[in-house]
């Protein structure tokens, strides 16, 4: 595996494997990475014949300083995992050659990244659509894979590449959890030992709602009493529980809907989605 961190030399090893008539997957991360990230790598490999993996903690996605500060950086670590899970080169660029001096375009979806994340976290998915428009558009990848855990981010990577035509194929995994329901996420390393015996609340609290509603139970009622059920177990905030449409992220209409959540467990946000 190569560790690449310019785009010329990126694009001319990607050229290469174009000419040779190879197919090029792309997993964007941000690092500190866990078998969630690895399974993204496997579907990647699955549907390509060369596979990048990024490594970039974009500052612009973050809406809140402290966070970006205390995000985990472990990329040598990571590479390990990367060259193991077979990668052919990880991109793993410094800040100013995704944001040189000057740097003056932010890539903005309207819709889609409006509320939940978006209203909670302002700015945030500017950051992402501009960082995953340039990494596209910096890796020429055919395919992107990108993890149902951040499903409304999901939903607006699709519709940006859509809107603005660029030829690749965008492919959801699956959210790997923990045994105890926990979506794998990079912060759960922040949790204290206390904190992570509470963190599967959350799982277990959006499932109970999931199955009420199926049962009939009204879910404005089976999501207060999921809210309840959180803070009851020591979440300090439920930032948003809602079933919305799945693809929209609009009101759930009857087509497939999805419970999303964030909640804040002592220093740390957590969010999640499953299917109703
Ligand atoms: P991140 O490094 O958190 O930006 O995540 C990079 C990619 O991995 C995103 O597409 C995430 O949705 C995906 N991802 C993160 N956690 C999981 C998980 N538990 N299961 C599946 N994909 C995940």
């Amino acid at each position: 595996m190569r560790t690449v961190r310019d785009v010329k030399a990126l694009r001319g090893l990607v050229a290469g494997w174009k000419a040779a008539g190879n197919s090029v997957g792309v997993v964007p991360t941000m690092g500190a990475l866990h078998a969630g990230h690895l399974s993204l790598v496997h579907a990647a490999k699955a549907g390509s014949d060369r596979v990048i993996a990024t490594i970039f903690v974009n500052p612009r996605q973050f809406n809140n300083p402290d966070d970006l500060a205390k995000y985990p950086r472990t990329e040598e670590r990571d590479a390990a995992m990367l060259m193991e899970g077979g990668v052919d080169v990880l991109f793993a660029p410094p800040p100013e050659v995704v944001y040189p001096a000057g740097f003056a375009t932010s890539v903005s979806v309207d819709g889609v990244a409006s509320e939940l994340e978006g209203a909670f976290r302002p700015g945030h998915f500017d950051g992402v659509a501009t960082v995953v428009t340039k990494l596209l558009l910096m890796t020429g990848a055919d395919r992107a894979f990108f993890g149902e855990k951040d499903w409304q981010q999901l939903q607006v990577v699709r519709r940006l590449v859509r809107d603005l035509n660029i030829p690749v194929t965008i492919t959801g995994c699956p959210t790997l959890r923990e045994a105890d329901g926990l979506a794998m996420s990079s912060r759960n390393t922040r949790l204290t030992a206390a904190e992570r015996q509470i963190a599967p609340a959350l799982h277990r609290a959006m499932t109970g709602a999931a199955e009420a509603i199926r049962r009939g139970v009204p879910a404005g009622r089976a999501l207060a009493s999921a809210r309840a059920a959180l803070l009851a177990a020591g979440f300090s905030a439920v930032e948003y529980l809602e079933v919305r449409d799945g693809e929209s992220l609009g009101p759930a209409t009857g087509a497939p809907a999805r419970i999303l959540a964030a909640a804040v467990l002592g220093g740390v946000r957590l969010i999640d989605n499953i299917p109703v």
